[in-house]
């Protein structure tokens, strides 16, 4: 078996077992780059992807490997830094493995009482519909109040009077979000009507495929009973032509029988080329509304309400610098979170400005930090040894050195004595035996236990984040 070919066997043997965002971000590109004499080398584009696999996966791809080809025995993770370079397709391009799935979900919701499901409790949702994307998780901001006010308002009543709806605004705003936030309550408040959401490239491909199999009355039929269309991205409809005619009288026969119909593009109606004319004089007949980038106090909430889902806790200076200087989407905004949030738990540390200024330099290589300078700061670091840093903690608490070392049990001592054993762990590496002998000779199972103790108290107590991450900054890093 070609190299490649192993690694998507053992991707896809793995794949169900991992979150997808995790799937997706952590093997795309990588590959098998070696297979011989019972061993394999796979390889990553980055340092991060690599050290992430080998500690999470690594036992779940020994095992795959192993059903695949029992006599491999030896499996290397190697960082090739040539399979992140744009034009390299030696790596495996992730997203594929999830295509076909959808492809195969959106089949089986052809036949339109498929697209409601009943859930167990009572519930209706449809298989089209994610339902992450609520209208009460959508942050509300001025810039993005009018177009959420509007989706409540057709959500409550659908077919009234913002129809069509047509929203727009650049990529990564959140279309996708409110149109399938309003496809989610319609269903939640009425939950005898069918709720259709296409995109619309995939409006087209089911045209030409109709058209392909002869089965374009079915087709029709079908979509004339929704009671809510809802189409993403119609931009793509530009220049074609044949799809368009459908789509236009689909649209027409909806909207005489008062369906609700709810369009997002990135332009205005007046903007979209090459869409006929009477197409986009009906897009603009009901209430057209723009989308804009939010200001910095909706990008904070959005962080905060994302720090939640993701289940951490970032110090809010931290979350405050990261609103600062992302400029462009909610998408890149928590695309960092995101990348934030694997870091830190990758390498157990507290996210402080300064690594979060080089997480997005590296994202985004182009961008100008506001509000630090990596270049000044980058021989600043004073913390070498245990003793820099037993210095700044010590200095932190108000205690002298020989206390933090010392036996003292009181509180206001070992809450201290144990984050200075977590920081020289996690920032220096050291091992938990030359901790203990640094401590007065202390045993490693004790520092063992102070260090998952501070580790664990990380993830509910913002107070000893921010100090953690005041400390840290003490010691530039
Ligand atoms: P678009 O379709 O405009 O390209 P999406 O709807 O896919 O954008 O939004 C990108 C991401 O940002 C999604 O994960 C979405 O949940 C999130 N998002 C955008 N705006 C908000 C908001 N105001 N509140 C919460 N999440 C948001
Ligand atoms: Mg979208």
């Amino acid at each position: 078996m070609a190299h490649k070919d192993l690694w998507l066997s053992v991707l896809k043997r793995i794949k169900p077992t991992i979150k997808k965002a995790h799937f997706l971000t952590w093997f795309q590109d990588s590959t098998i780059i070696k297979n011989k004499e019972r061993s394999v080398v796979v390889g990553f584009p980055t340092t991060y992807a690599r050290d992430w696999v080998l500690a999470k996966y690594n036992l779940k791809i020994h095992q795959a490997l192993q059903e695949i080809d029992s006599s491999i025995s030896k499996i290397d993770y190697e960082v090739h830094s040539k399979l992140s370079e744009k034009n390299n397709s030696d790596g495996v391009d992730v997203k594929g493995l999830f295509a076909i799935e959808d492809e195969k979900k959106v089949r089986k919701v052809r036949n339109l009482s498929e697209v409601n499901v009943r859930k167990g409790n009572g519930h209706v949702s449809s298989k089209m519909l994610n339902d992450k994307y609520l209208l009460n998780n959508f942050i509300v901001g001025n810039e993005n109040r009018l177009p959420h006010a509007a989706c409540s308002a057709v959500a409550s009543l659908p077919g009234g009077i913002y129809n069509p709806l047509y929203i727009y605004g650049n990529s990564g705003l959140g279309k996708t979000h409110l149109i399938q936030a309003v496809g989610n309550e319609i269903l939640k408040n009425y939950p005898d009507k069918i709720v259709k959401y296409v995109t619309a490239e995939r409006f087209v491909t089911e045209v030409v495929d109709a058209i392909g199999k002869r089965f374009m009355k079915k087709f029709k039929d079908l979509y004339r009973k929704v009671d809510c269309f809802l189409v993403d991205d119609v931009q793509f409809f530009a220049n074609k032509n044949s799809t368009q005619q459908e789509f236009f009288h689909t649209f027409n026969e909806l909207y005489d029988n008062n369906k609700q119909i709810i369009i997002t593009s990135d332009r205005p109606p007046s903007e979209l080329e090459d869409l006929g004319e009477r197409l986009k004089s009906r897009f603009g007949m009901g209430m057209v509304i723009e989308l804009l980038f939010p200001d910095f106090e909706t990008r904070l909430a959005i962080l905060q309400q994302k720090c939640q889902e993701f289940e951490m806790i970032i110090d809010p200076e931290v979350l405050r610098f990261v609103a600062n200087n992302v400029h462009n989407n909610v998408r890149e905004l928590e695309g960092v979170l995101r990348q934030i949030a694997a870091e830190s738990q990758l390498f157990e540390k507290v996210p402080t400005i300064r690594s979060v200024a080089e997480i997005i330099k590296r994202l985004n290589k182009a961008q100008k930090i506001i509000g630090y300078d990596l270049e000044a700061n980058k021989e600043y670091m004073i913390v070498k040894k245990a003793s820099d840093v037993m210095r700044v903690v010590a200095g932190y608490y108000d205690l002298t050195v020989d206390e933090l070392v010392g036996k003292d049990r009181r509180k206001e001592i070992m809450l201290p004595r144990q984050i200075c054993m977590y920081l020289i762990k996690n920032e220096l590496g050291y091992s938990y035996e030359s901790i203990g002998v640094n401590f007065g000779g202390r045993n490693h199972t004790t520092v063992m236990h102070a260090c998952n103790k501070t580790a664990s108290r990380l993830r509910k107590d913002l107070r000893l984040v921010r100090d953690i991450n005041a400390i840290k900054r003490e010691m530039g890093l």
